[in-house]
């Protein structure tokens, strides 16, 4: 396998015209992420390709800049490695690390539930993850079951940092996905670092149960139910799973694990994670509950399909266009 100074592109000169595309892996708000080859070195990639027009349009130019700039500094063995970034009059591009396996999501939904071993080591890492995030200021503010892939190796790459903020300590603005918003989101108080250990409880229970604990049909019934506070665990729940889950999904923030004064350590001390050892899962050396069947590093048959052509956007003039320097 190549080491990440060969996958570094970062230093060239880059266009689309240098990589063959392939298959589109998923779609986001601005644009679609596909599978390439970079043709003089034969190397794969995940190719992220974002409308420019779209992203001002929507005024989200600061969010997608926050992206670029947060994934840079990033290096973490559970977060995706970008690679590179260039931009054309249409699109901006980001060049990332290619995770073989697919979306959790759909391992997830495949299986109904994770048992209490697959959760335990999924949710580890993703403490690790935000561990690590929250050291460098950095909140990630969208956990959900889409946004975290998984490699071959069958440990998790977090991927799309759209949403991430650097910040302090608060900040205001409403955004995530409704099953996973944190009560003080709703609430408009502001919200901060607490806002990823909420929506990790809410991971461990979906991984646990197959389904998220506020459910209905309409955000307003779930958005509802995150206030009410009233969660119901199945038979099945593990009871250390139980008690990690109760102390994440607190609305007291003074109250809510990951946000006292040990921080993540609270965590990782649970009894929940007793036999777990840290060191290990952060070198790769325990063996992954499940591995995803992976042909080889081409192999794209863990995405699902999507229609591949595309209207071609709107070319944003070089007098207005503010990623000139992307
Ligand atoms: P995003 O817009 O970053 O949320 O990406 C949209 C979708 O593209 C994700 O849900 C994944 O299915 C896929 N995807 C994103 N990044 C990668 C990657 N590095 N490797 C493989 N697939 C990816």
């Amino acid at each position: 396998m190549a080491t990440e100074k060969e996958m570094d592109l970062s230093g060239e000169k880059l266009a689309v015209s240098d990589f063959s595309l392939g298959k589109t892996l998923g779609t986001g708000a601005f644009g679609r992420v596909r599978f390439v080859t970079h043709k003089s070195s034969g190397r794969h990639y995940a190719l992220k390709t974002l409308k420019k027009a779209a992203i001002i349009k929507m005024k989200q130019v600061d969010h997608i800049m926050s992206e670029k700039q947060i994934l840079a500094k990033l290096q973490h063995p559970f977060i995706v490695n970008m690679f590179g970034s260039f931009h054309d009059p249409r699109y901006i591009y980001m060049v990332l690390e290619y995770i073989v396996g697919g979306e959790f999501f759909t391992h997830l939904r495949k299986a109904g539930r994770f048992d209490n071993e697959q959760s335990l080591f999924y949710a580890a890492q993703i403490t690790c993850i935000f561990e690590y995030c929250h050291e460098l200021n950095i909140v990630y503010r969208d956990l959900k079951p889409e946004n975290i892939l998984i490699n071959a190796d069958g440990y998790v790459k977090l991927t799309d940092f759209g949403f991430a903020k650097v910040i302090e300590h608060r900040t205001y603005t409403l955004c995530g996905t409704p099953e996973y918003i944190a009560p003080e989101v709703l609430l408009n108080k502001g919200h901060g670092k607490p806002v990823d250990w909420w929506t990790l409880g809410i991971l461990i229970y979906e991984m646990i149960v197959g389904y998220p604990p506020f459910v209905d049909e309409d955000p307003m019934g779930i958005y509802q139910k995150i206030l009410a506070g009233k969660i119901t665990f199945p038979k099945i729940f593990h009871k250390e799973a139980k008690s990690l889950v109760k102390k994440l999904l607190t609305p007291d923030l003074g109250k809510r694990f990951g946000n006292l004064k040990n921080g993540a350590a609270d965590i990782k001390e649970h009894k929940w994670f007793k036999d777990l050892s840290w060191d290990d899962l952060l070198a790769k050396k325990i063996e992954a509950p499940f591995k995803p069947a992976v042909k080889g590093a081409t192999d794209t048959s863990n995405f699902d399909d999507y229609p591949d052509s595309d209207q071609e956007p709107p070319a944003v003039n070089a007098s207005q266009d503010p990623f000139t320097n992307w």
